[in-house]
């Protein structure tokens, strides 16, 4: 096969998908090997990347998706940060009766309205 030539690239594919019944073994470092034929494949693709003719695809596209997702709830954090109106009433603030603007918080014991400054005591 390498002496002939052409895309051995697909070989990698087939020896790696050879799983062996008994169940495969860990390598040092860890590394689980589905067979002894897969290793010959991991062996030989580690040989295709150092010459370049293979390369590195990075993360596959499960792992992708899962990074654009994580990175987009990221950014979807941080414009929602950077969209919110200061003037924003805290959370659970209630109804102010005066100016009907959800706007009264507990102060000094105090209900106090943040957009009117009606106050309620008691
Ligand atoms: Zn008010």
């Amino acid at each position: 096969m390498f002496r002939k030539g052409g895309d051995v690239t697909f070989l990698v594919e087939e020896l790696r998908s050879v799983f062996d019944p008994r169940g495969g073994y860990f390598k040092k470092g860890g590394k689980y090997m589905p067979s002894l034929v897969a290793e010959i494949g991991d062996a030989i693709e580690c040989h295709l990347r150092m010459i370049g003719m293979l390369k590195d695809e990075g993360l596959d596209a499960h792992q992708q998706a899962l990074v654009e997702e994580k990175r987009a709830q990221y950014e979807a954090a941080v414009k929602s940060a950077e969209t919110r109106d200061p003037d924003d009433f805290p959370e659970g603030a209630q109804l102010c009766g005066k100016c009907h603007t959800k706007a009264m918080i507990q102060m000094d014991g105090c209900m106090t309205c943040l957009n009117c400054g009606e106050s309620k005591c008691g």
